[in-house]
């Protein structure tokens, strides 16, 4: 019998989705507004939110809508520059394209694999001599890994740049006891089906600010001014998100901390496996003050200390056990649809690329998946 395959990320229902969607049902809220959608909402601005402080939260359609309408509500325009850390997925970088400004990309440091403020701080100064300062800061945790906020605020701050914190991946991670998500002049979430909870397809966008919050929920819905007749003075979208889809999500929040406790134990089995290997690096917290959701699960090799395996051996070894594993985001400065794009800094994001691996990372792996990842894993480095 052909085994089953083991996927990266797979949703993971908690069990009580289904009667948040069957209420949408009973009810009738078939519509991108109701019950769900405003329940969602206040679910995810509770987790968010510190003591004394309230983050509001517009449920999107999709993570990529919710960086979409940010910029439009930093006021990016056509001829504008957004910085973006390079290192991502595309989908941080393209709203800026759709806005008719340049993407300015910034290499990554080596401790978490975000942004590095002294590349940041070199780009900025050298667009503002070019003559253009750039509009915003887009800053990533990538895998759930939180960047260096202190760092990269304290930057942002000095030369008053607003950041849109790409928290897509980072739900339930912290930097200093503080939720990821909150870090941003504006912040956004994704629920795409392979993140750590799902609404099948969705994103937020969260501000402290409610203006924000509340300019995006007009944006995301045809921007209809006061009026019985349909009435526009702007250009709006359909980004709200779904009252179905936001029931998902409500389920979904029940185990959100069950699912970062599942990743984060992921981590700690890969972290024992790869213990007594040489050359294999795990992804793992700098200093206490970080806490990663560990989306996923990730390791450098360097084949110099393995004798020649590379991350494309371990890869190719998993694939043929029906096991999928990826190469880590391949930096949008080595994109061909990017090529014109200036780049700040040096080759870390490149070497990341090139020498490091996304293993399976889903909250739902069983006992049984994770002997047979190391099985093979066994196997590759004897
Ligand atoms: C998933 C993801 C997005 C986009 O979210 P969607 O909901 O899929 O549109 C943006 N940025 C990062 C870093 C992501 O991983």
């Amino acid at each position: 019998m052909e085994k089953s395959k083991i996927y990266l990320s797979s949703p993971h229902m908690g069990g009580n989705e289904i009667s948040f969607v069957n209420e949408a049902f009973e009810t009738n809220w078939i519509a991108p507004l109701g019950p769900n959608v405003s329940g969602f909402e206040s679910d995810l601005s509770t987790y968010l939110s510190p003591k004394n402080e309230t983050y509001h939260v517009a449920a999107l359609s999709s993570g990529t809508a919710a960086l979409h309408l940010a910029l439009i509500l930093l006021g990016v325009k056509q001829g504008d520059e957004v910085i973006c850390q390079s290192m991502t997925f595309s989908a941080s970088a393209n709203p800026i394209v759709y806005q008719g400004a340049l993407p300015v990309f910034v290499d990554s440091e080596p401790v978490t694999w975000n942004i590095c403020p002294i590349a940041l701080e070199t780009a900025i100064k050298d667009r503002i001599e070019k003559g253009t300062k750039p509009k915003a800061i887009i800053a990533v945790h990538l895998y759930g890994m939180p960047y260096l906020v202190d760092e990269v605020t304290r930057i942002a701050n000095h030369y008053e740049i607003p950041v849109i914190e790409d928290s897509a991946e980072a739900l339930g991670s912290t930097y200093r006891g503080k939720k990821c998500g909150t870090f941003g002049d504006i912040s956004i979430l994704s629920f795409n089906g392979n993140k750590i909870i799902t609404t099948s397809g969705g994103g937020a966008l969260v501000s402290k600010n409610k203006i924000l919050t509340e300019k995006a929920v007009f944006l995301a819905t045809q921007a209809r001014d006061q009026a019985p007749h349909y009435q526009h003075s702007e250009i709006g979208y359909n980004y709200r998100m779904s009252n179905v889809c936001a029931g998902i999500g409500r389920g979904q929040m029940q185990v959100l901390d069950a699912h970062v406790e599942s990743r984060r134990n992921n981590h700690k089995f890969y972290t024992d496996l790869f213990e007594k290997v040489n050359g294999v690096c795990i992804f793992s917290e700098p200093s206490e003050h970080f806490i990663s959701n560990h989306w996923l699960s990730c390791v450098l090799i360097d084949k110099k200390k393995t004798n020649g395996i590379s991350r494309e051996t371990l890869r190719l070894a998993l694939d043929k056990e029906h096991i999928e594993s990826r190469p880590l985001w391949k930096p949008m400065h080595l994109q061909p649809v990017f090529e014109k794009s200036p780049f700040y800094g040096k080759a870390i994001a490149e070497g990341l690329f090139e020498n490091g691996l996304c293993l399976p990372s889903a909250s739902n792996l069983t006992v049984e998946d994770l002997n047979r990842i190391q099985l093979v894993i066994h196997s590759v480095f004897n």
